[in-house]
């Protein structure tokens, strides 16, 4: 039977080969494999791979052998064998214990992978698996100048994977068979497009780079324009299903929040304010990105909104990422409408509202006298957390969708709680972390952006540092004694750590998102994190002692919780040791010093909403990231790049440059699932432009996509593939 991309690659591969595939790369068909697209292309000579790569990577380097040498071991019986290669630029030893490898010769060449390792400074593989060029079966791929590097796993290494495609690619003559190509020939010619058979022979088995940019420029237009087409057709169907206007009323609940307001709002708040407003009294539901840097006053910008709604007869909904941060908003909003938040008490305003909190934390009764008012519309503002998702949750009306710090979110919940409303709601989202526009494009489904670029006035602003631990032990203590001046003055601080402490084996960080990963593999064990219990008991007994200190984690219960951020709010606690629960929205503005412990086990835009929940009032902040990471390593640099800028827009910048796009779309949203793996949403900004153009233009004739079958057949693997879940709803 002739094979086609659908072809199961177990008929193609051995069993063996193909399980491995299939299990630990998630590789099924021939058309997987051949989309398996090279990380990168060693070639011989000038490559600087060896010098690059970092202890706990796991890496496959081509590579020739420099030396051999064996020695008897001295405290074991059996022998070591030392075996250093080298490409253009850098060194590495391979150690071997009790091993004869007849071929490692000087001036052999091979492909090595592994962890690299550290041994007295020198970096290492120890046992590395290796592939050596020799055999005549692979003249002619090593005679080639650029040798592709898989993805691998453990068990299917990159040769094993290239292999597996010279197979397919061997029978290339008929390449053109397995593959048909899905772009419509004009769509080709109007941008300069390789047909797919090419492109695909030019990416396994390239002789240029040139080769490999024009076959990967052709590759990520499908998922482009595939990507698109989806969209567009979701945007088309939901054009058709109209929501409802909530327009502006004067002398309601706007009005009294306006009053209320302890300060004037910023001109961008105003503006954006203005925007909101406008959109809401539209039947098309708004369906918008608010991002503005951390404490740029984007609450008051949503209340404002939510406010509108209420006034139109209507209910609001916010969704925050934790309990602490959903019950800090409803006591602000509380506080700030008062009476007029209490409607149906005894000292409530009848005109105004309710604002309710749900969080999975509720007791039984209080819970359903939640979801009562929820239901029965009494509460126009309804705060809270992952627990308003659930099904028993019913509104009576919901007009607005609030989600804070949407980078908590996937889109899945966002769109879970759009749904609860009889007739789509307006949406509004807000995060610290800037999007790039192609991903608000596609990933968020089309969301239009508003930015707060401007701060309040009158705050003292922070200045970072870099407290390198190893280093300069003593600035360590010079950070603990800032920490008490500051404390001395009146003021407050935070004291952050990775890991909550005290359990056996709990060696994740709680909430971080953990250091970039390199390479293809995961890094190698280091000591564990700093815990929060640990380092306040050394604190309260060494350099913190007599201060009054208290923990927040995630471990604690809700109403601990609650207790510890009001102690810490009202200046009863001087010191809040905690994790990343403080990470977002946490807002006290006596807290000046904020002191990360291992701040490397920290993402880039971490660190900076961290670092936003100091200098929240008036005076000017501190934020100390210590670290044991060398100052002159990646992680040093990088926290360097955090300490010397607290321009967001440019940290996101750094931050996006050093995740993974997998990372940076959420788990949900990475690589496969999304159908994209070439597509950059960050530099290919142009091309995705482009490709929807087209797909608008497609869809918009009376024919759709009926003259393009193969086009319409990609779509529609797309939209039953589970890879199209996250999509489904966007
Ligand atoms: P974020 O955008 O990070 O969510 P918040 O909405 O929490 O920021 O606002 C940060 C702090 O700034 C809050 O204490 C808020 O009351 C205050 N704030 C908001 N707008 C203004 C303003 N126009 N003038 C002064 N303070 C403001
Ligand atoms: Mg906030």
């Amino acid at each position: 039977m002739a094979v086609t991309m659908r072809t199961p690659l177990a008929r193609v591969l051995g069993p063996k080969t193909a399980t491995g595939m299939s299990e630990q790369l998630g590789l099924e068909t021939v058309g997987d494999l051949l989309r398996h697209y090279p990380r990168r292309y060693a070639s011989r000579g000038e490559q600087a791979d060896l010098a690059d790569v970092q202890v706990g990577d796991r890496v496959t380097v081509l590579a020739q052998v420099r030396s051999v040498s064996t020695r008897p071991m001295r405290n074991r019986r059996g022998s070591l064998t030392e075996v250093v290669v080298g490409d253009g630029s850098g060194r590495m030893k391979l150690v071997f214990f009790n091993h004869r490898h007849a071929q490692l010769k000087p001036g052999a060449w091979g492909m090595f992978a592994g962890t690299v390792g550290e041994w007295r400074g020198e970096k290492q593989f120890a046992h590395p698996d290796m592939h050596l060029l020799d055999g005549a079966d692979d003249e002619d791929d090593w005679a080639r100048a650029l040798v592709p590097i898989y993805p691998a796993s453990k068990d299917v290494s990159s040769w094993v994977i290239q292999k597996s495609v010279k197979l397919l690619l061997g029978a290339s003559g008929e390449l053109g068979d397995i593959v048909v190509d899905p772009l419509p020939e004009e769509i080709r010619s109007r941008h300069g497009l390789l047909p797919l058979p090419d492109a695909l022979l030019d990416i396994h088995r390239p002789t240029t780079m040139e080769d490999v940019e024009r076959a990967a420029s052709r590759l990520k237009w499908d998922e482009a324009l595939v990507l698109q087409l989806t969209l567009a057709a979701r945007r088309r169907a939901a054009a058709l299903e109209p929501g409802i206007a909530r327009p502006r009323r004067s002398g309601g609940l706007l009005d009294a929040v306006d009053a209320a307001l302890p300060f004037a709002l910023t001109e961008g708040q105003r503006e954006v304010g203005e925007e909101l407003a406008a959109e809401l009294d539209r039947d098309q539901p708004m369906h918008r990105l608010l991002q503005g840097e951390v404490g740029s006053g984007k609450t008051v910008v949503a209340l404002r909104a939510m406010a509108q709604v209420v006034d139109a007869g209507g209910q609001a909904a916010l969704l925050a990422p934790t309990e602490v941060l959903a019950a800090q908003h409803a006591r602000g909003i509380r506080q700030l409408l008062g009476s007029l938040g209490r409607a149906g008490e005894l000292d409530g305003d009848p005109a105004g509202t309710r604002v309710t909190l749900l969080t999975g934390s509720l007791k039984a009764a209080a819970r359903r006298q939640a979801l009562t008012e929820v239901a029965d519309g009494s509460a126009g503002i309804v705060i809270g957390t992952h627990a308003l998702l659930q099904q028993t949750v019913e509104f009576a009306d919901l007009g607005l969708v609030v989600v804070d710090e949407q980078h908590r979110f996937g889109v899945e919940q966002r769109d879970a709680l759009r749904a609860k409303g009889s007739r789509p709601p307006h949406v509004l989202v807000m995060t610290a972390t800037p999007i790039p526009r192609t991903v608000a494009m596609t990933v968020y489904g089309d969301l239009e952006i508003s930015t707060l670029r401007q701060l309040p006035s009158g705050r003292g602003g922070v200045s970072s540092s870099v407290v390198p631990a190893v280093e300069k032990p003593g600035w360590v203590d010079r950070a603990w004694a800032r920490l008490r001046e500051e404390v001395g003055a009146g003021r407050q601080a935070y004291v952050v750590c990775p890991r909550i402490g005290d359990v056996p084996g709990e060696d994740e960080p709680e909430d971080a998102d953990g250091a970039p990963a390199e390479d293809d593999g995961a890094r190698t064990d280091r000591r564990p994190p700093l815990a929060v219990l640990d380092v306040a008991e050394l604190l309260r007994s060494g350099p913190l002692a007599g201060l009054r200190l208290d923990v927040l984690h995630g471990r604690m219960t809700p109403e601990e919780k609650d207790a510890s951020m009001r102690a810490f709010a009202a200046g009863e606690t001087q010191v809040l040791v905690a994790t990343t629960v403080v990470e977002v929205g946490v807002d006290v503005p006596n807290a000046t010093v904020m002191v990360v412990m291992d701040a490397d086990r920290f993402g880039v835009s971490q660190l900076h909403q961290l670092r936003g929940r100091v200098a929240r009032g008036a005076h000017p902040g501190l934020c100390l990231l210590v670290t044991e990471a060398p100052t002159s390593s990646p992680t040093g640099q990088r926290l360097d790049a955090v300490a010397a800028t607290s321009d967001g827009f440019e940290l996101a910048r750094l931050d996006l440059e050093t995740r993974r796009e997998g990372d940076v779309l959420g788990a949900a949203q990475s690589g496969r699932r999304s159908g994209i793996r070439l597509l950059s949403l960050l530099e290919d900004e142009e091309l995705i432009s482009s490709a929807r153009t087209e797909a608008t233009a497609l869809l918009g004739t009376d024919r759709g996509l009926a003259d393009h079958p193969g086009l319409a057949a990609e779509v529609a693997a797309l939209a039953t593939d589970e890879r199209a879940e996250w999509l489904e709803k966007a």
